[in-house]
């Protein structure tokens, strides 16, 4: 039977930031939190035990690159993911659908499901509600999603509503399929609706009368301005369940994290920390820096003062600096340690915040010192990163 429960510890009168607990078979989580991504059954660069040492308390990894390589069924054999890549917290496995959604002409979709063409070798797999609910029980995670339909933004609001309503039929396929596979995995249901305010409360209302432990906030982040994103929020949180966590998926840089909170969510996982690291993007709380830049290269202290992590407490920026002109290996782990602790950190100073009741005022100093990376280079990173590697 499932051993998974959410508490509610503590909520913001002014906003409607919480603060909660999260019971798994592989352990607790305090909300709210950020989940570091590893896409292929790996944080990039980042060791299980560095992670656990940075504060991470659950995990998001992809089905659709785990089941194309090394294939469920492998991971199954080793007793699933926990085992395999030696990580005993939690893990949430996302459907696919979003990686799916991505590959535009290799993928063709219906009522059953989604065929597509791998990016890897071009051979032929079909996703349906179903099969993603078996792939996901032989991966074995905490947490897994059903398969969804990510709306492309921008869309027309008759294709914003037949992709929610086929998301919908799915989501109770998914229901039904995830007892037959493993019961006792704690299935997540996804809010669509695209960027119509309208069906966004339809589906909020839709997927939260349903069975599901906990709601995914799907279809954001997918190139719209920010400001639509926490509009639209506005309108799906009211009509969401309060006794049940909220997940915004795919979406989580620092400033990110802090607005979710206060539209109330409860889980953010993003790839952003540590692909922004990889590239020499490091977090602080005026903002991000890019430690390539020649101001750090003689400074004796670390990245942040005060940052407790791994890098900061044992490393000067200069030398993060040089190994990051020098792309050397090393500087891949240390930067992105820094950045996945920095998100940890900040959800625990919102969640403490939160606690103390003084959430309001944590949020409006942290946004008033932090100066976010402006919508253009934001967009412009995005479409670099598109060309250089699809489908992640
Ligand atoms: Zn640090």
């Amino acid at each position: 039977m499932s051993t998974f429960s959410f508490t509610l510890d503590a909520t913001c009168r002014e906003s409607w930031a919480r603060a909660g607990t999260i019971q798994t078979p592989h352990g607790t989580i305090q909300t709210p939190i950020f989940m570091p991504v590893g896409t292929q059954a790996s944080v990039k660069s980042v060791s299980p035990e560095e992670l656990r040492e940075a504060g991470a308390q659950i995990i998001l990894a992809n089905t659709y690159h785990l089941m194309l390589r090394p294939g469920s069924s492998l991971i199954a054999e080793f007793g699933g993911l926990h085992n395999f890549m030696h990580w005993d917290a939690p893990i949430l496995t996302d459907s696919g659908g979003f990686q799916v959604f991505s590959l535009g002409h290799l993928r063709k979709l219906s009522e059953e499901g989604a065929a597509f063409k791998s990016h890897l070798d071009g051979s032929p797999h079909m996703l349906t509600p179903e099969s993603v609910m078996r792939i996901e029980a032989e991966l074995g995670a905490d947490i897994v999603l059903p398969l969804d339909i990510c709306a492309p933004y921008p869309s027309s609001a008759r294709d914003a509503q037949e992709a929610m309503e086929r998301t919908h039929r799915w989501a109770e396929r998914a229901l039904i399929a995830k007892e037959q596979h493993r019961p006792e995995q704690t299935l997540f249901g996804i809010v669509q609706g695209a960027f119509e305010p309208e069906l966004r409360r339809q589906s909020a209302r839709f997927i939260g009368n349903l069975p599901f432990a906990g709601l995914s906030i799907g279809g954001l982040s997918v190139g719209e301005p920010k400001a639509e994103m926490w509009d639209l929020l506005r309108y799906v949180t009211p009509e969401l369940p309060e006794g049940k966590p909220r997940h915004l998926l795919g979406v989580g840089s620092p400033e990110d994290l802090v607005m979710g909170v206060s539209l109330g969510m409860d889980m953010f996982d993003c790839v952003l920390p540590t692909r922004v690291a990889r590239h020499g993007g490091l977090f602080t709380h005026q903002g991000r820096v890019n430690i390539k830049a020649s101001r750090f290269s003689t400074r004796q202290g670390p990245i942040e003062e005060g940052c407790d992590c791994y890098t900061c407490r044992n490393y000067s920026a200069a030398y993060v600096h040089h190994l990051a002109r020098a792309e050397e290996q090393l500087y891949y782990r240390l930067g992105s340690i820094h950045n996945i602790r920095f998100m940890l950190r900040l959800a625990g100073e919102i969640r403490a915040s939160i606690i103390a009741g003084t959430f309001p005022e944590f949020r409006d100093n942290f946004l008033v010192q932090y100066v976010p990376t402006s919508e253009k280079v934001r967009e412009d990173q995005r479409e670099k990163w598109k060309a250089a590697r699809r489908y992640q």
